[in-house]
């Protein structure tokens, strides 16, 4: 049993579930965990927005139940918006949001985070959900995970303010928890939308939430990445989640790999250096 292990086995046993989650391997688990292991790694999460980790929070149960076999369908595409109406066409779907109470994330709120950027951008990049700073300021990728990518963006050539950020769902899942099936099909839809309003010609998605929603269907992120996928007529790059490689920076590389299929398909060069 996992509460016999000495501290180097739990270590390496907090490491690899850290792994497996991070390239959404996270079915595995089909016995309870130590329980002390669970409630370490759960406060861990409180101090920075980690890489989504749905099961972690199920793992008492001895079998983990069917998932929801079907993703709610995307609304169909808008039309086209002309590059100079986006960002009034951005600002009806914000209003239109309001003071939003659809979902029970409201209630933890504090600001709701709508998204940042050029709603004209020819990169837009989607993560999961706002962390403490984000819900915070009422911005997108503000605290550390934010800063590594903005270094991400500027590596790519680009300023953050050409690009546009949004996220899977608007409000702070409590503890930073992964969004409830409920609540990601609630907010998905703006999401949906403003993908439509901007019409990147890429679209990034950081990490296994923001690629299972954009996609329709969760599968790992492993087997996502190195590819370009087609949604909402848009291409979509699928990458690690910044705070992901806040904590395995060997895997910046990887990531740096996937940055480059989109700038590839934006038709971007590698920034000279000097
Ligand atoms: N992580 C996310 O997925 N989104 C944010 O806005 C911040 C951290």
């Amino acid at each position: 049993m996992a509460h016999s292990l000495d501290s180097a086995t739990r270590q390496a046993l907090l490491d690899r579930v850290r792994f497996y989650r991070d390239l959404g391997l996270t079915e595995f688990y089909r016995r309870p965990v130590d329980p002390e292991l669970l409630a370490r790694i759960n406060a861990e999460q409180d101090q920075s927005k980690p890489e989504p980790a749905p099961q972690l929070f199920h793992l008492e149960e001895p079998t983990i139940p069917p998932r929801k076999s079907s993703f709610p369908v995307a609304p169909a595409i808008a039309d086209a918006v002309p590059a100079a109406e986006r960002a009034a066409a951005m600002q009806l779907i914000r209003e239109e949001l309001g003071e939003c109470t659809r979902c029970a994330l409201h209630k933890g709120r504090n600001k709701l985070v709508f998204g940042d950027g050029s709603p004209a951008a020819r990169l837009m990049f989607v993560g999961e959900g706002p962390g403490a700073d984000e819900d915070a300021q009422g911005l997108p990728f503000v605290g550390k995970a934010g800063q590594l990518l903005n270094n991400m963006i500027a590596a790519m050539g680009l300023k953050r303010e050409e690009v546009y950020i949004a996220n899977v769902v608007k409000c702070r899942p409590p503890n930073n928890r992964v969004p409830e099936p409920e609540e990601g099909a609630t907010c998905s839809p703006f999401l949906f939308r403003q993908i439509d309003v901007v019409r990147p010609e890429v679209l990034v998605a950081l990490g296994a939430t923001a690629a299972t929603w954009l996609l329709g269907t969760r599968q790992p992120l492993a087997g996502l990445r190195g590819r370009v996928h087609a949604v909402r007529g848009t291409k979509l790059i699928v990458t690690y989640h910044p705070a992901y490689l806040l904590r395995d920076p060997r895997q910046k590389k990887e990531a740096w790999a996937d940055l480059q299929i989109a700038m590839k398909e934006l038709g971007l060069k590698l920034p000279t250096k000097g």
